[in-house]
């Protein structure tokens, strides 16, 4: 990019080094619309019938005679200087040269066989005829000017040096503003492809127009086509700067967080979109029929263009975005250029080609520094799930634990117990009094009870034991039958941990042994533990019973 805008200024450098000569002349000129049997010779001989003070522009559309001043210092012999002027909207430029001698000779194109004349830049260029007598007036005869921007702007006589030299620093940043803009679109589709993103097309989008626009608008592409005929290549031109522009807007959509486009500024978004869209492809295709009203209607869609980026930018500050300032750096050279042109489309500063090579400059630095936007975006996007799995994993681990003990709760336990393949051993452990207990330490010092006796079941399972907290103060837990938990090691485990108040604690256990391969097993083997259980309670509480002792089997 620095090398991008490096030759983006070196024209001006140069040319100030080398004085104003590498640069050319600028020739005013004064204006006459054609009238049937005018001749240029006749006209040659009445300077006074031009204007030289009016706004080509209040003319409109139509046949044009433009009169240079008078040239001075080109000599006989010497090599002849090339006139250059802005590619505009008109079918047809024929240049008169009068000469010392009074003979005039004519040179001109067509609209539709402009190859040979038109520069990079979209600059067209005719050579003065070479001739023993020296130039001293040119005389323009300009056809079906559409004159929107102007009919002739800045002929500029320059020798035909300078002028290669230009075209070559113009060659120069359009393969730079080719080469980043291609690489670019390269990359985005390849990161495309890797993460899916609504913007990611958008930008691709983007790029193409923009590449599309500045073949047309630089006139390469009548290089590469040499039959086209030029008033074609600005209606693509406007076409595809339409189309860049338009997707900005979509990509502007899809590149914030969705908050920032929250209620009207989604509304104005599309329809700034599809204005953009709709009079660029009217103007494109129907002019130069109205061909000022659809002109005004296109600015008037860069004026809205400007206004909705203020706006987006406004939302994004309000909004409190995390991308604000990327796009703020990035959107403050077309916000200038877009602005620039709208004034020019207005009459307020005169249209120059300079305004279209400043725009392409702009895009580019724009599709650069969104790049790098993007880029923070990506690494945002990539937080943002690393947090979101953690959050994940971490909600699923509680979802199994049972927040009083960290126990498993009885649904997790479930799902880990059912399914265990051999004779499984299921113990339920219930305190005994616990109402008592919580009466005389408060629900709190129960809680507390409640995790030791947590605390010394799981110390006294053995390694592969399932212990949970099934509910209230009824805890289970549940082992291979061959490890068997002998109830016990667990009755002892809990007449020693250690409780709040020294409060004493006890506890009764069922046990049963049995299958647990599905649900109907886990009913049977919870029934008899249960059973289990409850004549333990019977038999006077703090000891443990098993099923089998009763004669209960699963
Ligand atoms: P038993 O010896 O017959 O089991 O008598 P018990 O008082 O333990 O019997 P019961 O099942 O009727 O009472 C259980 C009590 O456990 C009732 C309830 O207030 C208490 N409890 C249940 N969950 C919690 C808890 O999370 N914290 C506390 N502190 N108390 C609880
Ligand atoms: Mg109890
Ligand atoms: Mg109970």
């Amino acid at each position: 990019m620095t090398v991008l805008l490096a030759m983006l200024a070196a024209p001006a450098t140069a040319a100030s080094a080398a004085g104003a000569d590498s640069r050319g002349r600028v020739l005013s000129v004064c204006i006459l619309p054609a009238r049937p049997a005018m001749t240029a010779a006749a006209l040659f001989a009445r300077p006074s019938a031009f204007d030289c003070h009016i706004d080509q522009r209040v003319l409109g559309s139509g046949d044009f005679w433009l009169l240079s001043e008078k040239l001075a210092g080109i000599g006989a012999g010497l090599p002849m200087p090339v006139v250059r002027t802005p590619s505009l909207w008109r079918t047809h430029v024929t240049l008169h040269v009068l000469r010392a001698d009074g003979t005039i000779d004519r040179t001109g194109y067509g609209s539709n066989a402009i190859a040979p004349y038109l520069r990079v830049g979209a600059v067209t260029e005719l050579a003065l005829p070479a001739g023993r007598s020296p130039p001293i007036r040119l005389l323009w005869h300009v056809r079906g000017a559409a004159n929107i921007r102007g009919v002739l702007l800045e002929p500029r006589l320059i020798d035909h040096e300078s002028a290669m030299r230009r075209d070559g620093t113009m060659r120069a940043i359009y393969a730079a503003f080719f080469g980043m803009a291609v690489a670019l679109l390269v990359y985005n589709l390849a990161l495309w492809a890797a993460l899916r993103q609504a913007f990611q097309p958008a930008y691709c989008l983007m790029l193409l127009c923009l590449i599309g626009y500045g073949l047309t608008s630089s006139g390469i592409i009548i290089e590469w086509v040499p039959a086209m005929d030029d008033i074609e290549r600005l209606r693509w031109s406007g076409l595809l700067l339409g189309g860049s522009a338009a997707s900005l807007l979509v990509f502007a959509r899809f590149f914030f967080e969705p908050r920032v486009f929250d209620g009207s500024l989604k509304s104005a978004n599309a329809v700034v979109v599809a204005a953009l869209l709709s009079f660029t492809a009217l103007f494109a295709t129907a002019a130069p029929w109205h061909i000022r009203l659809l002109d005004a209607l296109v600015t008037a869609t860069y004026l809205l263009l400007v206004g909705i980026v203020v706006w987006v930018l406004v939302q994004a500050w309000r909004r409190r975005s995390n991308y604000l300032w990327v796009f703020a750096i990035a959107w403050g050279a077309p916000i200038a250029v877009g602005s620039t042109r709208v004034a020019a489309a207005m009459g307020l500063i005169v249209w120059g080609g300079w305004i279209e090579h400043s725009t392409i400059g702009a895009m580019a630095l724009e599709a650069l520094l969104s790049a790098i936007g993007i880029a923070y975006r990506i690494r945002t996007l990539s937080r943002e799930r690393d947090v979101a799995r953690e959050r994940e994993t971490v909600a699923r681990a509680l979802a199994d634990i049972d927040g009083l003990t960290g126990l498993l709760n009885r649904r997790a336990f479930l799902t880990h117990a059912i399914g265990r393949s051999g004779p499984q051993t299921l113990s339920i452990a219930d305190l005994d009094h616990f109402k008592t207990i919580n009466e005389a330490i408060g629900h709190d010092g129960g809680d507390e009870v409640l995790r030791a006796v947590a605390r010394a079941l799981t110390e006294a399972a053995p390694p592969g034991a399932l212990v949970a907290r099934l509910g209230g103060e009824e805890f289970a837990v549940l082992g291979d039958a061959a490890t068997s938990i002998a109830p016990a090691t667990l009755l002892t485990g809990l007449r020693r941990a250690r409780m709040p108040f020294d409060i004493p604690v006890t506890t009764s256990i069922g046990t049963c042994t049995g299958p647990l391969l599905g649900e109907a097993d886990w009913k049977a083997l919870y029934r008899q533990a249960d059973r289990a259980l409850y004549a333990a309670k019977a038999a006077g509480r703090d000891r443990a019973c098993d099923a089998a002792s009763l004669g209960l089997a699963v």
